[in-house]
């Protein structure tokens, strides 16, 4: 076997612009349920943003705003790490 390059001198084999692919709405499957946020109760602690998996929570600047419908999967970690009790889960059909 030959001698081992450095990473620094393989060819490379492809490249790849960032924030080309497209965003896939993965709210369209959900589990019934969508949360719901109370401002009043927020202390914008942010743990939803740092905990939900599908980056689902709306932020302006550094602030909590809400939600976007059209990728949360409405799996209730978000209402679970809130510590003020300012996001409830509710049925997505109103009812
Ligand atoms: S329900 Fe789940 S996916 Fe939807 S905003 Fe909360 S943590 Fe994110
Ligand atoms: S976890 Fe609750 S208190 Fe913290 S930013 Fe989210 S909604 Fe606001």
């Amino acid at each position: 076997m030959g001698e081992l390059k450095s990473w620094q001198e393989l060819t490379p084999g492809a490249a790849i612009d960032p924030q080309t692919a497209p965003r896939v709405e993965t709210g369209s499957w959900r589990t019934g349920l969508v949360p719901e946020a109370d401002l009043s109760k927020c202390v914008n602690c942010l743990l939803c943003w740092i905990y939900c998996p599908d980056s689902a929570i709306e932020l302006d600047g550094t602030s909590f705003q809400g939600f976007d419908l059209g990728v949360c999967k409405g799996c209730e970690i978000c209402a679970e790490v809130c510590p003020s009790g300012a996001i409830l889960m509710v049925a997505e059909d109103g009812a």
